[in-house]
């Protein structure tokens, strides 16, 4: 009879609170002698113990293959996260000292190299947060920064239109790579630098070196290749070990419910800024 009430709270037990295969082989255990029927009660635990190597791989999961969505949209403190490191001052060209720790790593590295070889290489931008693009984009679209030497909200008040004109160079905030740590300006923000002497010799020595320490050329010239998406931006440089990982995560985490909290949001999803701008990149960087 005992045995009879046992199975029955088993079974509760089972459909309430999961599989405590364990707890009940340890109960049954503990509370009956060594019967045939407990014995038959410790071969399902015997199974479900060869099959316990199953949780630790669903642990697993979170920390090595997926990213927090805190991460994807720049909702981060980078001070006080240990993800993120601070560019030696030697290589900084601006106020935005921080990427993530990997990506600020292999920056180091190459911009070592690149001066062991005559080449000065600057981070003029880095990681910038939710609230640092708001405030970029916001500027623009209330025309306290000029975009073309104009403010918008009077040479182009429909919403669509402005910004469209900002995305020219400028990211929604939640979309920018720039949230992510792993993307650095480099040296400077005209492409018109960059066909100087000094800026093409910079140029071509990026072009040529940096894919080796793993950087891209996200913003590569319009064309066949990219259609959609930002102009080119010569300076801006990713690092692919980690943004390219980020990039699969981002649709998968951040809808259009996401990328709201600033002025303009509302044009986000009319222009499809996931698909034709966070995902309008260099192919060759993916
Ligand atoms: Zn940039």
């Amino acid at each position: 009879m005992r045995l009879v009430g046992a199975f029955a709270s088993m079974a509760m037990m089972a459909a309430c609170s999961g599989p405590p295969a364990d707890t009940i082989v340890a109960t049954s255990q503990s509370n009956e002698p060594a019967t045939a029927a407990s014995t038959a009660l410790a071969t399902p635990g015997q199974q479900s113990a060869d099959a316990e190597p199953a949780p630790p791989a669903e642990e697993e999961a979170p920390s090595s293959n997926h990213v927090a969505l805190k991460y994807l949209i720049g909702d981060i403190d980078p001070a006080s996260d240990p993800m993120f490191a601070k560019i030696p001052e030697k290589y900084l060209g601006g106020s935005r000292s921080w990427g993530h720790k990997d990506a600020v790593d292999a920056f180091v590295r190459m911009a070592e190299d690149a001066a062991a070889n005559g080449y000065v290489l600057k981070a003029v931008s880095a990681f910038r947060s939710f609230s640092d693009q708001k405030k970029i984009w916001e500027d623009k679209w209330n025309g306290k920064t000029l975009v073309g030497g104009k403010k918008l909200p009077v040479s182009t008040p429909d919403p669509k239109d402005r910004a469209i004109k900002i995305l020219e160079f400028s990211s929604m905030p939640a979309t920018s790579r720039h949230h992510w740590g792993t993307d650095f300006d480099i040296n400077n923000l005209n492409n018109s630098y960059f066909n100087t002497r000094d800026g093409k010799r910079i140029y071509d020595w990026l072009t040529q070196h940096a894919p080796q320490y793993g950087f891209c050329q996200v913003y590569s010239a319009k064309g066949a290749d990219r259609p959609t998406g930002y102009e080119e931006e010569k300076w801006h440089w990713s690092y692919m070990p980690v943004a390219s990982w980020y990039l699969k995560q981002y649709p998968i985490d951040v809808g259009y419910e996401r990328i709201t909290g600033f002025d303009g949001a509302t044009s986000a999803k009319d222009i499809d800024v996931i698909k034709n701008y966070v995902q309008g990149i260099n192919p060759e960087c993916k």
